[in-house]
């Protein structure tokens, strides 16, 4: 069988794709197609002949399935669907039906299409890309990898919210998380570096990007974590506030007569780092700080702040914490985030070495001391190749 698998992040006005081949873990292609929809779309493919970039209309998600196939054959690699062992979907909620990967047939469509109510904003554009993708490789097996399935193995304690049981069942409301290919990918990692068997291992995983979670993994499964029903509990984000008392919501309601959806666009969309400071990104905002910005650094304050109640909170989880690892945007380029949000917290063993941790990290390292009792890791992540891996296990394992 061809160890060289398709994958696709199929968002509402893009679509991210990369060849992989899982045996090597080497990209063979990468591109992305933005502004789908919109009178001029932007393309770029990277492949073995160099980066190409097009602007052109790409109308809908059919029309950029047919896109990226036309750029595979004018630019490179070449491949014919026989070459490949599976076309691998990100998707965004599984709910608690799809605890794994899974074969896409016209049931699992329809299932991913039923919990869009849990992600309106993601589920429909991953099935968009799911269709069009099944039209253009008929031959080829589609696996969907659900970003919530890392998450199906939380306990009932960590999962349920403390609310009228009735109604949330009737609505399906519990603690998904999200981000779990990453988490799943950087704690698996974190094992090998650390040159033992993930049963063995007790991690905390800071994915610190735009969007940011916390995961507690025990022995390799996800025990706690930040995200909850949507991806907006948790940490400070981007644009997104995290945990909030959820009071605000009747309170600004109220007293400023703000709408359903005025608040979703406010605490989604302008918070976070965004609403903090006016920026959400994180670099603005050390600009920011750097030119003397006294409510930039208050924001940043906040950022570390919740991320070390969030370490200590998944310490007593885990009791004995063997590694914390650090990745995505801002985990993996930020030292100032990194050195700050574990400041203080020595007596559990956890420490950053300054020199180790200085700089952007382009690839895995460790930034605590040696003999340190937690290691502290930067491990940069690759949600496509986990999304490749995990197709490919399963095409293999279904013997289609
Ligand atoms: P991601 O969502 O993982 O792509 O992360 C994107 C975020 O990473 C951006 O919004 C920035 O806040 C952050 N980021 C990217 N590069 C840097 C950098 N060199 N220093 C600090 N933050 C960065």
């Amino acid at each position: 069988m061809s160890s060289k698998v398709l994958v696709i992040n199929s968002g509402s006005s893009s679509i991210k794709y990369q060849l992989l081949d899982v045996e090597t873990g080497e990209a063979l292609a990468t591109g992305l197609l933005e502004r789908i929809g919109q009178p001029v779309g932007a393309i770029k493919h990277q492949g073995p002949a160099g980066t190409t970039t097009l602007e052109q209309p790409i109308p809908d998600h059919e029309a950029g399935i047919a896109t990226i196939l036309a750029l595979f054959a004018a630019h490179g690699p070449q491949f014919e669907a026989a070459d490949l062992a599976a076309v691998g979907h990100r998707v965004v909620q599984g709910g608690d039906r799809f605890p794994g990967p899974v074969l896409v047939d016209d049931a699992v469509e329809t299932a991913i299409d039923e919990l869009s109510t849990l992600a309106p904003l993601h589920n429909p554009p991953n099935l968009d890309g799911i269709r069009a993708a099944r039209h253009a490789f008929p031959t080829v097996p589609h696996v969907a990898v659900f970003d919530t399935s890392f998450h199906t193995t939380l306990p009932p304690a960590a999962y349920t919210y403390a609310i009228d049981r009735t109604i949330a069942k009737t609505y399906a409301i519990r603690r998904y998380g999200a981000h779990g290919t990453s988490h799943r990918y950087v704690a698996r990692r974190t094992a090998e570096l650390l040159g033992k068997d993930p049963a063995d291992v007790n991690v905390i995983v800071l994915h610190l990007g735009n969007g940011a979670s916390a995961t507690a993994v025990r022995g390799g499964r996800s025990v706690e974590t930040s995200m909850g029903l949507t991806p907006l509990e948790g940490l400070v984000m981007g644009t997104r506030s995290g945990d909030i008392d959820p009071a605000v919501v009747f309170h600004l309601q109220r007293v400023a007569g703000m709408t359903t959806d005025e608040l979703d666009d406010l605490l989604n969309r302008r918070s976070g780092m965004l609403g903090l400071s006016g920026s959400s990104d994180m670099r603005d905002v050390h600009d920011a700080v750097a030119a003397g910005d006294e409510v930039a650094r208050t924001a940043l304050e906040v950022y570390f702040h919740r991320i070390k109640s969030y370490v200590g909170s998944y310490y007593a989880h885990l009791g004995r914490v063997d590694a914390i690892t650090f990745t995505a945007g801002i985990g993996e380029n930020d030292d100032i985030v990194r050195i700050n949000s574990l400041a203080g917290l020595e007596r559990l063993g956890i420490r950053v070495d300054a020199e180790r941790n200085a700089g952007r990290k382009k690839s895995e390292c460790v930034i605590s001391p040696d003999g340190a009792e937690v290691t502290v890791f930067v491990i940069p992540t690759n949600e496509e190749l986990e999304i490749a891996r995990e197709a490919l296990d399963v095409v293999a394992a279904s013997g289609v």
